[in-house]
């Protein structure tokens, strides 16, 4: 075999892959990781994080991802710092190709890709991640206590994020491109009653004002009269929906419609034998730190099974 053949590649580094990553190394496997463009993932866009066990003053995103790294490089985990581009898993080894056209062959696959939060592409949104825009209310809504806070989107996330941050705000406002929701209709209920929220309906946020202390204000156009007006705000979070990072297995991997990778009962399985999936690429429900690290666990363990078998 090549010096490009491993027994186990881990694609892609947030807590899914570190864990994943950890896992193996520590059973002898030599697990190579190829970490993508950010490495660490979504949590290194973050700041506080306060609900990963084991740190009682809380840590921060980056921080947490960093020593998650460091901890596999213990046990001999090797990194690159590159972009899948394809995968063959009709053949074995399965083999992957990245950006600068290296492959790679692996007798086993385990996915860790995450998933993206969708953004609404205004030109200063990235920058204030942190800074009064979020893409994520159980991370960020603490920090919202008497706050007001505005919620964008229509879905079951918007309306989960709201209701959420109810817990902590004083005011939640949901601005909403139409009149009518794509909630589920319990989802949607719960919103109604909740007397924190407030619906701002046919209405797209087109610019979000900050200042050093971070945003202050958002500009909301009517998209039927095409009127803009201002709206103070504390706080912008985003409920447009996530996308699970599975381009590159674009009919090689059974997905669901959303294109999150579906494994099979209890198990990180895929259904492609030898392929496990773990973390945000294949939940589009818990969405966690913990629960991506432990289903990164979860397909270690399978990945070490079947590689034993
Ligand atoms: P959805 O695609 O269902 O909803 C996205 C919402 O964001 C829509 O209302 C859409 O508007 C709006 N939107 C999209 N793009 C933009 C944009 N550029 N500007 C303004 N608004 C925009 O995504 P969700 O994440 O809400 O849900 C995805 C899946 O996950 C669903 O199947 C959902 O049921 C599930 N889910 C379940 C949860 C639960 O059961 N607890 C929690 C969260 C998600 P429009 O309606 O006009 O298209």
């Amino acid at each position: 075999m090549s010096d490009n053949h491993r027994k186990v590649i881990i694609i892609g580094s947030g807590p899914a892959g570190y864990t994943a990553a950890l896992y193996t190394s520590r059973a002898n496997l030599e697990p190579l990781v190829l970490e993508g463009h950010e490495p660490g993932g979504q949590l290194t866009t973050t700041t506080d994080v306060d609900n990963f066990p084991g740190f009682p003053e809380g840590i921060m995103g980056p921080e947490l991802m960093s020593n998650m790294k460091k901890q596999t490089i213990r046990f001999g985990t090797e990194y690159k710092q590159t972009h899948v581009t394809d995968v063959d898993l009709d053949n074995r080894p399965f083999k992957v190709t990245t950006q600068n056209n290296d492959t790679y062959t692996a007798d086993s696959l385990i996915l860790a890709t995450g998933a993206s939060a969708k953004y609404l592409g205004l030109p200063n949104e990235k920058e204030l991640i942190g800074k009064g825009v979020s893409a994520c209310a159980t991370c960020d809504g603490f920090f919202y206590r008497d706050k007001v806070v505005h919620v964008v989107g229509g879905g079951d996330t918007a309306m989960e994020e709201a209701t959420f941050l109810t817990k902590f705000a004083s005011k939640v406002y949901v601005v909403h491109r139409r009149d009518t929701l794509r909630a589920s209709k319990p989802m949607q209920e719960r919103a109604f009653k909740n007397d924190k929220i407030e619906f701002v309906w046919d209405s797209e946020v087109v610019e979000i004002l900050a200042k050093d202390s971070g945003v202050h204000a958002i500009k909301v156009k009517n998209t039927s009269t095409g009127e803009v007006t201002e709206r103070e705000t504390d706080g912008l979070f985003m409920g447009i929906g996530h996308k699970p990072n599975t381009d590159f297995l674009k009919g090689k991997i059974n997905t669901d419609e959303h294109g999150f990778i579906v494994t099979e009962g209890k198990h990180p399985d895929t259904n492609v034998p030898g392929v496990f999936a773990c973390g945000d690429v294949q939940d589009s429900y818990y969405r966690q730190a913990i629960s991506a690290a432990g289903s990164g666990c979860m397909a270690a363990m399978r990945a070490e099974k079947f590689l034993e078998d």
